[in-house]
Formats: structure tokens, C-alpha cells, sequence
């Protein structure tokens, strides 16, 4: 894996009334035409993503989007894929045209920003070097021609002196771990880990625990009572997929803390104390009730899948009854949110953190627990005492 993932990388949204100059203003800071630029209202149709670096501070990705005041046919749509855009925003940028004499758009957009807890800047788009506008809103401001590559390290240094750039996902391992122990990862090779590939789950705990100059092994689930008479100290903790919980912990001494890939990455994507009180809401349910199963990327589902089979065979022995299932894969949330009994989340490699709290808030705000595969594996199998987070 040569690249950062994108859920690693702080997300800065561009926002704006349709014509403002957001595409123009992601193209000149991006140094490339990643969106087309037309001065035909609405041309941004689904936001654009585009990752690059953002020196000194590092990996980044820019979204543009589509103006909410689209009045085009696609105009609804498009404005939903804005709002979903919103929900991944790290740092808001508010680009406002020099023209612009009607502000209403832009208060919507701040008060949706605000709502979201999105630290927000205003961008004032003077393709002509016109006077800066009198704005009628408090935000930190800086005035540019977005079309002009001139005008790029201004906008740098604003962006760079005004962000809050705390953004880096919390390293989970720092307390279960010290650095430089001894630290044995296992990792079923089977069908949901295709030959030749690790799972991203994987590979960002290997790379958390060399940052922090761990000893890292791996084992099959098979392979942990031989590497243990091997090895001549025992590990300081053991990361295993949730799947292979009750196999992991009956080749293990009690006295080695376990743990799981999906659990630590609650924790740096989400809000782990959420997620342990959703999972309590697994033993009010019955049979018949609702449960949304989510995963935050879209992928082919392979046999043995764990959000289609594993995870749904396991509760419906849990509840002891048929369960309704419903699976929602990919960023965002179905409209009917209010209408199940629970939420189980994926561990969220693909998505950042800040998509991950919102999604938390938005089933918090319909009272919908919610918790995460991982930890309901855990908790079903009568495990949640013997783990550690
Ligand atoms: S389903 Fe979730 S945990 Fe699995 S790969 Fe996609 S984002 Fe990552």
C-alpha cells in the first residue's frame, strides 16, 4: 500500500451558492482540473474527492460540492450528496462569489456547518480584484482570485494558520501496549481476505504498532500455541479478528490481554463509550425486531461474509428468533433510521473519524443504539469482560 487511505486523511469541504468558484478554487490549490469548471450553473454533480498532500501538514483530501441552491432537476439529489459531503468535513471552506448580494445561502450554510460542529472559513472569490464584500457573518476570512496560481500560497498559509490540524486519528494501541512489547497479531487468511492481501484493518494496526517501534508477529489462529512455546517472553497484548474470538481465547492464557482489530479501530474512528452502551441494546432485543446492518464501503460480499451471514446468524442465536435484517452498505445513512431496534457498524476503515461521530450523532438524535461489529461479537459471545480497549 503505497498511499494514505482516505480515511486517515483530513478531510477540507469546499461549500458555496452554484458559480461561487469552489471547482475553480480546488483546481488552483490542487494544481490540477480535477473538476469541470463551466460558467453553466450546477456543473459539480456528485461531490469530487480529490487526495494530494498538503505541505507541511500532510495527507489531505479536498471535496468539492454542489451548491445547495441548485435548482436543476438533479438539484435534490445533489444536495443530499452535499450534506453527506458535510458529514466528512474536517474544515469547512465557504467560498462566496465577489458578486454576491443575496447572503441567505451562505447563513444556511454556516448554520448547517455549525450544526455539524464544522470549524468554517470564508473564501472571497475577486476574479477582478475587486473590493473584498462587507460580509454580514463573523467567520476568518481571506479575499483571492480562486482561478490564479499566484494566489495558492496565500491560501495555504490561511488554511494552515487557521485549522485546528489535531486531526490525526488517536493512536489505540499507546495504552495497551508500551513501546518497543512484544505484540502478536492474528490474522485468518481466509476467503474475506483474498490471497496476495491484507484487510486495511491489518495493515493500519501493523503500521500504528512499528510507528511506536513494536515487535509485531502474526499468526494463523491455528498457529498461536505453537509461536507461544516458541517465543521466550509472552506477548504484551494479542489483536485478533473478531471472528476468531472463542478459537483465539481458548489457545490463550487468561493472563494475556485480547483485544481486536475491529475494536481498536472503534476506538480511533468512532467513540468507543458509545458504541459499549449500543451494545447493551443487544439484550433488549426480540424476535421480529429491526436491525441495520452497516458498512461504510460498498464491496462484492464473498461466502461467510461477516455483515450478511456471520454477524446475523450469531444474533438471531443470541435474540433466539428470526431477526429483520436490513443491510445498508456505503457512506451515509438510509432515510428510515428511526425505525430499528439497533445499529451495527463496520469498523469504518474506509471513512475518517469525523464521518464516523457524525453518523453516531445521527442515530443518537433518532435514539437508535448503535455499536460496532466488533464489539457486539464480542459482547455476544459473553466476551466483552475478557477483552481490552
Ligand atoms: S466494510 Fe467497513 S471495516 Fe470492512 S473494509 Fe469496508 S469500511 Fe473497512
Amino acid at each position: 500500500m503505497q498511499e494514505t487511505p482516505r480515511g486517515s486523511r483530513f478531510h477540507i469541504g469546499f461549500f458555496g451558492r452554484t458559480n461561487s468558484g469552489k471547482s475553480t478554487l480546488v483546481n488552483s490549490l490542487a494544481g490540477q482540473e480535477i473538476s469541470l469548471v463551466s460558467p453553466v450553473s450546477g456543473t459539480t454533480t456528485d461531490p469530487v474527492y480529490k487526495s494530494m498532500e498538503l505541505l507541511p501538514l500532510g495527507p489531505v483530501v479536498l471535496i468539492d460540492t454542489a451548491g445547495l441552491d441548485d435548482q436543476s432537476e438533479l438539484g435534490s439529489l445533489r444536495k443530499e450528496k452535499t450534506l453527506e459531503a458535510m458529514a466528512k468535513t474536517d474544515l469547512a471552506v465557504l467560498v462566496v462569489s465577489s458578486q454576491a448580494q443575496d447572503f441567505s445561502q451562505e447563513k444556511q450554510y454556516i448554520a448547517l456547518l455549525k450544526e455539524k460542529k464544522v470549524k468554517t472559513l470564508c473564501a472571497v472569490n475577486c476574479p477582478s480584484g475587486e473590493a473584498p464584500l462587507r460580509l454580514p457573518f463573523d467567520l476568518p476570512c481571506i479575499a483571492l482570485d480562486a482561478g490564479k496560481a499566484e494566489a495558492m500560497p496565500g491560501f495555504k498559509k490561511f488554511l494552515i494558520d487557521q485549522a485546528d490540524w489535531d486531526f490525526e486519528n488517536p493512536p489505540v494501541t499507546a495504552h495497551l501496549a508500551p513501546e518497543g512489547a512484544l505484540v502478536m497479531l492474528v490474522m485468518p487468511q481466509d476467503i474475506q481476505a483474498p490471497k496476495g492481501r491484507l484487510i486495511l484493518p491489518q495493515v493500519q494496526i501493523t503500521r500504528e504498532l512499528l510507528d511506536r517501534r513494536c515487535r509485531v508477529i502474526s499468526v494463523l489462529p491455528d498457529g498461536i500455541g505453537p509461536m507461544l512455546e516458541a517465543l521466550r517472553e509472552e506477548p504484551a497484548l494479542v489483536v485478533t479478528d473478531s471472528q476468531v474470538f472463542r478459537q483465539v481465547n481458548k489457545a490463550l492464557p487468561k493472563a494475556i490481554p485480547l483485544t481486536s482489530f475491529s475494536i481498536l479501530l472503534s476506538e480511533s474512528k468512532g467513540d468507543i463509550s458509545s458504541f459499549l452502551e449500543g451494545a447493551k441494546a443487544l439484550d433488549r432485543l426480540s424476535p421480529g425486531d429491526r436491525v441495520l446492518i452497516m458498512e461504510a464501503c460498498t464491496h462484492h460480499p464473498l461466502e461467510g461474509d461477516i455483515a450478511r451471514e456471520k454477524l446475523p446468524q450469531l444474533l438471531e442465536k443470541f435474540v433466539g428468533g428470526p431477526i429483520d435484517f436490513q443491510i445498508f452498505s456505503g457512506p451515509g445513512f438510509p432515510k428510515n433510521i428511526g425505525e430499528y431496534q439497533l445499529i451495527l457498524h463496520c469498523g469504518g476503515c474506509m471513512i475518517n473519524r469525523r464521518n464516523m461521530l457524525s453518523k453516531l450523532s445521527e442515530a443518537q438524535l433518532h435514539g437508535v443504539p448503535m455499536t460496532n461489529f466488533g464489539i457486539a461479537m464480542a459482547y455476544m459471545n459473553g466476551m466483552l469482560k475478557r477483552i481490552c480497549y
